[in-house]
């Protein structure tokens, strides 16, 4: 049997519709008040997200604490991933490339009644042949939900194996109406996931317009740096920065390297951040629409928290 909620934690990726959130409750507008907010910090956030987020944490702009908690450095550990050094081998669901040459028995693969992908069968390629996937994604559990977990866990005065009442924590998550396909249920019985933003009937746009009417700044898009889940005008943007160029472009080569860790098989794939599967000084920048073809695109994964 499920209890009143004891703890009311808002997660906060300190993009839009989070923002949104939090600054909604902070006005009276949504309720109960949260008793805190907590962002997890994957340490590869860009600059503007991390000033936004000293602005929101400082005490004069919400009415409860926000916690920053990390599971670690991301980026150090891609590129640590294959050098032997320590650190995390953590998968991110990077765009895979496997070349193989004609008369290789590959697998074929289908969607099940789930829309999961089985393997139904074999064939043998009769030419040269780019097999195209995508990486598991390790990334968002990892540095993002198991954090706000753990202190969740220390806020409740509980270890890491006491057992906890269903129901004892809502978690409020900043999902709009136009990523309602991103609102699940919780995976763990002692916390209730909350989406007021759904219950307000507030898109995207209109968290913009609630910011804008209430006189706050535009936050910036909250996700890694070498996110994969990026669209071409977020790729734009870091790449006319030389210093955030530099940054994502030794890591994007650093995922191609030959893995060289006990108990880490050799990977079939090679792995690129950019869904061309080129290396990203290569990529065509230019959007769908200067290439007359639509906009191939991905909802804003980790915002509030990726992985929900
Ligand atoms: S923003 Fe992207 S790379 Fe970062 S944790 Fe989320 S899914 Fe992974």
């Amino acid at each position: 049997m499920s209890t009143a909620p004891i703890l009311r934690v808002l997660s906060l990726g300190a993009g839009v519709q989070s923002t949104t959130l939090a600054l909604l409750a902070a006005h009276g507008e949504i309720g109960p008040m949260p008793d805190c907010a907590i962002f997890a910090d994957t340490g590869w956030e860009p600059a503007a997200v991390m000033e936004h987020l000293r602005w929101l944490a400082s005490g004069n702009v919400l009415p409860f604490p926000v916690h920053i908690v990390s599971a670690g450095n991301l980026r150090d550990d891609l590129l640590n991933r294959g050098s032997g050094r320590a650190g995390r081998f953590v998968t991110v669901p990077f765009f895979l490339r496997r070349t193989v040459p004609a008369g290789t028995v590959v697998p074929v693969f289908d969607t099940d009644g789930d829309g999961e992908l089985v393997e139904v069968g074999q064939r043998t390629t009769t030419r040269g042949e780019h097999l195209d996937g995508i990486g598991r994604r390790q990334c968002t559990s990892h540095y993002k939900v198991e954090p706000i977990r753990r202190k969740v866990r220390e806020l409740l005065g509980a270890g890491p194996r006491d057992p906890i009442p269903a129901g004892a924590v809502e978690k409020w998550i900043g999902i709009s109406l136009d990523e309602v396909i991103r609102a699940t249920p919780s995976k763990v019985r002692f916390e209730v996931n909350r989406h007021p933003l759904l219950e307000l009937r507030m898109n995207r746009r209109d968290c913009l317009a609630w910011l804008d009417r209430n006189g706050y700044p535009r936050p910036p898009k909250s996700s890694c740096e070498g996110c994969p889940f990026h669209d071409q005008d977020q790729w734009r943007e870091i790449m006319a920065d030389p210093a955030r160029r530099a940054d994502v472009v030794e890591v994007d080569r650093a995922i191609r390297a030959p893995i060289d860790r006990p108990g880490v098989p050799a990977m079939q794939a090679e792995q690129f951040m950019h869904r061309q599967r080129v290396p990203l000084e290569d990529v065509d920048f230019s959007t769908a629409a200067e290439r007359g073809q639509e906009e191939f695109g991905f909802l804003h994964e980790c915002e509030g928290m990726c992985g929900v």
